[in-house]
């Protein structure tokens, strides 16, 4: 079957124009010096993160939710929690780690000390996680790359979204188009830390919008952190109402117990 021609992908988007100058000079610093571990400050060569260090990640080990990539191996339930209580408007979701120490340093460090250096590192391992998974799930492969966008004002006051800069590198990686474009934040919702369970989805409810039509493709979500997956299955419900076909979700960590209302992710 013939898909419609794909809304043109913005490959540069504001953001990335003003970033990308950022990572030309970090990339002739680091072509000139030695890096020093992000995490230990020992040596680690080209890498922002030394083989040691990056060798303690925590691992998704054992058996995961196929839709959410819970570990279902530490719930001790034969069906996953989590999306018995609410099933995600994605198809499946796939992470790299398990949100432990010392991956969860990295990211905070990412998101919030703004190292945007070590966007191209997370974007080697997610494109890297992908592919291998891709060989069993080839009808997993996307059309087309979108991050969770963030709301303006949270965009305009953090100066960057972490998950557009991870889908530029992942997408770059994979020779895949992407866009920052897309989905847009309607709803400047308030913070989903301290809601509880129910509350974050409701909260979250109609908080996004596609209105770019996105006729039959298959699009890849990519976010940080999935923790209870609201935000991007509320992304996946209106990118489903724009005519997807199917919505997968990648993420650096999912964070490996049910019960996480203390956690701001979403
Ligand atoms: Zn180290
Ligand atoms: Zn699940």
């Amino acid at each position: 079957m013939t898909k419609p021609i794909a809304p043109t992908p913005h490959h540069a988007s504001k953001q990335g124009l003003t970033l990308g100058l950022r990572t030309a000079g970090r990339a002739i610093i680091d072509a000139l010096l030695p890096q020093s571990c992000a995490l230990c400050s020992l040596a680690s060569g080209s890498a922002p993160v030394c083989q040691d260090c990056a060798a303690t990640f925590p691992a998704l080990s054992g058996q995961c939710c196929p839709c959410c990539a819970l570990p279902l191996s530490a719930t001790q339930d034969p069906d996953c929690p989590d999306c018995r209580h609410h099933r995600p408007g994605f198809d499946s979701a796939t992470a790299v780690w398990s949100y432990g120490f010392p991956i969860d340093t990295l990211i905070r460090d990412f998101k919030y000390g703004h190292h945007l250096y070590l966007a191209s590192f997370f974007g080697r391992h997610l494109a890297a996680t992908l592919q291998s998974h891709w060989q069993t799930h080839p009808d997993k492969r996307p059309d087309l790359i979108l991050p969770l966008p963030l709301h303006p004002n949270r965009l305009k006051s953090r100066g960057f979204n972490q998950a557009a800069e991870l889908a530029r590198h992942t997408a770059k990686r994979l020779n895949l188009p992407w866009s920052s474009e897309h989905l847009m934040r309607v709803h400047d919702t308030a913070s989903q830390a301290g809601l509880r369970r129910d509350a974050r989805w409701a909260n979250l409810r109609g908080a996004f919008a596609c209105p770019t039509p996105v006729t039959d493709l298959n699009i890849l979500l990519i976010d940080d952190v999935l923790t209870t997956g609201a935000s991007l299955s509320a992304c996946a419900d209106a990118l489903r109402h724009a005519g997807a076909r199917r919505i997968d979700v990648a993420v650096l960590a999912r964070t490996p117990e049910p019960a996480r209302t203390h956690l701001t992710h979403t």
